[in-house]
């Protein structure tokens, strides 16, 4: 089956190259002329893992361009994997899903399938499909349908050779026979429905585990005043089938390109039909404050942060990726900068788009034990290996005050106690061996 693609993010990239990998021929269109260069090369640009080493596996049967007509014209599958950032007032921006849809009606020239793969808003595929059949250059009829992706970045291509499920959302049969066929090699269930629940089922998906980070968090907050321990409390719900046990691990909030705006999304569409999503909302609000929990903490250490230096640990929103997107790093740097801190930072792969943003007042390092160096504090905010890996006996070497504000419990509480540290992490008893007293 000819099929063609509509972005090369990290949805866009890896189903295209997975899709490869099952057998089919794919074009990749972006409309990133470096990007497109560098994929052409055999470079992924962007860093997820497996992702470059499948790519260059199935070069033969992948091509990439900016020529959208090119690719589009002769697809029998064009799947539409392009952002829906959030727009200021919370609502989805569709204007890159629009923008795709009138080049697909300008380029078609046969029959074929319109799978929008993007997280779009309950009732945004029948609007591209009027978008498209309005705008059609050629006599050929065209079936829209609904493929949410349930990836994850840091184990996307894992995730999207092994997914849990594939819900297809159709209004016309042979659509979904068609795609039931595109996806007939990947093992997993396929769930074909209608095009609203297939929209819905992903809003759905990823506002339920948003809610669920924000539960634990509102938990580990409270377990933190009244000297209970997340992680054992955690680990006691989550033997509990109906609860499970993931999405328990209790920090400084979600990020990413999804749930921050998936559930604003969600929450400004019921807004929209006067109807109030009173969960998400919380969720939401949660988060926010979540965010700024490390903060907080170091209010109790230091009245100011004013030419204390200050090492951070991990700038991506999670470990596993170099997205930056909503990450609690983007809040918390700025408020140690305004506070007067020297800032040094590292992280293993986020740095070359953490500097892009902020290119000045950060110093950025290669290695933990530089960051720590001579640093009067030390805020964890993503859980990479390399840093759980990390003796904390180190800290204490390292560092001029090994005051550790952690917010990803990247420690346990019984190392902690051996080291000469302050170790502060979230919904966990604060372990203090310097005897540093509070602010
Ligand atoms: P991304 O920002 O990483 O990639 C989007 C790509 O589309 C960019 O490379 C951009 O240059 C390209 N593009 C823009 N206009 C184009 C056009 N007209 N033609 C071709 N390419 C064009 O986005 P992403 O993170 O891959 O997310 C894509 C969608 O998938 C979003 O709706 C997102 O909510 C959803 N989603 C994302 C994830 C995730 O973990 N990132 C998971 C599930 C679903």
């Amino acid at each position: 089956m000819k099929i063609a693609v509509a972005g090369t993010g990290y949805v866009g990239l890896v189903t295209g190259v997975c899709l490869a990998e099952k057998g089919h021929s794919v074009s990749c269109v972006d409309i990133d002329d470096r990007k497109v260069a560098l994929m052409s090369s055999g470079i992924s640009p962007i860093y997820e893992p497996g992702l470059e080493e499948l790519m260059v596996k199935n070069m033969d049967r992948l091509n990439f361009t900016t020529n959208y007509k090119e690719a589009y014209k002769e697809a029998d599958v064009i799947f539409i994997g392009v952002g829906t950032p959030e727009k200021p007032d919370g609502s989805a921006n569709l204007s890159y899903v629009n923008a795709v849809a009138l080049q697909i009606a300008e380029s078609i020239e046969k029959d074929c399938v319109v799978v929008i793969k993007s997280t779009v808003p309950v009732g945004t595929n029948d609007k591209i499909e009027d978008l498209i059949k309005v705008n059609l250059f050629h006599n050929v009829k065209v079936s829209i349908a609904s493929n949410p992706e349930f990836l994850s970045q840091g184990t996307a291509v894992r995730d999207t050779l092994n997914a849990s499920r594939i819900v297809i959302g159709v209004e016309e049969p042979h659509a979904g026979e068609i795609l039931s066929d595109v996806y007939k090699d990947f093992g997993a269930p396929i769930l074909v429905t209608n095009r609203k629940s297939a929209e819905m089922i992903k809003y759905a998906s990823n506002d339920f585990l948003a809610l669920k980070i924000s539960f634990i968090n509102e938990i580990a907050n409270l377990c933190e005043i009244i000297g209970a321990d997340i992680e054992d409390v955690a680990l006691g719900m989550g033997y509990d089938s109906r609860i499970g046990n993931k999405f328990l691990n209790s920090g400084i909030g979600y990020g990413g390109s999804c749930f921050p705006k998936d559930t604003k999304a969600l929450h400004w569409l019921a807004n929209f039909h006067d109807h109030e999503l009173k969960t998400i909302k919380a969720a939401i609000d949660v988060n926010e404050n979540q965010k700024l929990k490390l903060i907080k903490k170091s209010r109790k250490y230091f009245d100011s942060l004013k030419g204390l230096n200050v090492a951070v640990l991990g700038l991506t929103f999670k470990p596993g990726t170099d997205d930056l997107r909503e990450a609690p790093s983007l809040v918390n740097i700025p408020i140690l900068l305004e506070d007067g801190a020297n800032v040094k930072a590292w992280d293993p792969v986020g740095i070359e788009n953490f500097e892009k943003l902020f290119p000045e007042n950060i110093t950025y390092s290669t290695s933990i034990e530089d960051t720590l160096k001579d640093a009067d504090v030390c805020f964890i905010f993503t859980e990479w290996d390399e840093v759980k890996d990390f003796d904390l006996s180190n800290y204490s070497i390292l560092m001029r005050n090994p005051i550790i504000l952690d917010g990803r419990n990247c420690y346990d509480l019984t190392s902690a106690n051996k080291a000469k540290i302050v170790y502060d992490s979230i919904g966990r008893e604060t372990i203090n061996n310097l005897e540093v007293s509070l602010v």
